[in-house]
């Protein structure tokens, strides 16, 4: 479903690259964890796939289409079919979660269309019932920045239920999050997977947990793919 082509990247004023001539396929269903050093291009990486990082040289394929040469508008309609969730969660702090939720609805459009409150009764019941899920239905009227950083993330998840994706990309989901609270967070990532059929792709510095989610590891090393397999073969010295 998803093909990277030699992949490149060198950020403007740097001397070595972020990102060196990456291969990479994905299938539907796997559940793929780059791991790597701070530094070794595992966010490039990942933000090379929707382009909120242009890469210098290769091709990113998404279901037999290339991203690359894509417009803006088709470039949108390609966000929408792929959900993220980030480290410093990226949602709307002033706003309700519920809003943030329902906003997951118009993943890949301009900001301005969900600020519009254009909310059809579905939505805020699709939006209400996807807090559920997360755990945080009582919490649907509350300001975003007026929750801890485990119901951040939890809400972020909840926008992905309500966008409905192919793929998530998680860039550092976790590791902002204490080790219980990253726990859980990471069991509904399983749960978007396992229940809702979404393709994830994730970014962890966390080795344990990638073993334990991961059906497939990425290693990354100075901008180079340096492992690609299933957990079980990646050894203590990776
Ligand atoms: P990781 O996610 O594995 O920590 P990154 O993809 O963030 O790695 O970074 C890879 C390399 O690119 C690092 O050397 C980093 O310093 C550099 N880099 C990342 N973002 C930028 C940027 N916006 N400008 C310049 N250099 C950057
Ligand atoms: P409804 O159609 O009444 O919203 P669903 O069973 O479709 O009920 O959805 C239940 C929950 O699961 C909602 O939070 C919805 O956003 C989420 N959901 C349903 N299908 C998907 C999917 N393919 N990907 C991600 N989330 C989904």
């Amino acid at each position: 479903m998803l093909e990277l082509r030699g992949i490149s990247k060198t950020y403007a004023g740097e001397k070595k690259p972020a990102l060196e001539r990456v291969d990479l396929r994905i299938g539907p269903g796997e559940f793929v964890v780059v791991l790597g050093r701070s530094g070794a291009g595992k966010s490039t990486l990942i933000r090379c796939i929707n382009r909120l990082v242009e890469a210098d040289e290769g091709e990113v394929v998404w279901n037999g289409r290339s991203v690359t040469g894509m417009n803006a508008r088709q470039l949108r309609c390609i966000r929408g079919e792929i959900g993220m969730v980030f480290q410093h969660f990226q949602l709307l702090t002033r706003l309700s979660a519920w809003t943030n939720v329902m906003a997951g609805g118009f993943a890949g459009m301009p900001l301005w269309r969900p600020l519009l409150g254009a909310f059809s009764a579905e939505d805020r019941q699709r939006a209400l019932a996807a807090l559920r899920e997360v755990g945080l239905e009582e919490y649907a009227r509350r300001r975003v920045e007026e929750l801890s950083g485990g119901q951040k993330q939890r809400v972020a998840i909840a926008r992905v239920l309500m966008q409905r994706p192919k793929l998530l990309l998680g860039d550092e989901p976790i590791s902002s999050l204490d080790a219980v609270t990253a726990e859980r967070v990471m069991g509904f990532i399983a749960g978007l997977h396992r229940r809702h059929g979404v393709t994830v792709m994730l970014n962890l510095h966390d080795v344990a947990a990638a073993r334990a989610y991961a059906s497939r590891i990425i290693g990354l090393s100075a901008g180079r793919v340096v492992f690609n397999g299933a957990p079980k073969q990646l050894t203590d010295a990776a």
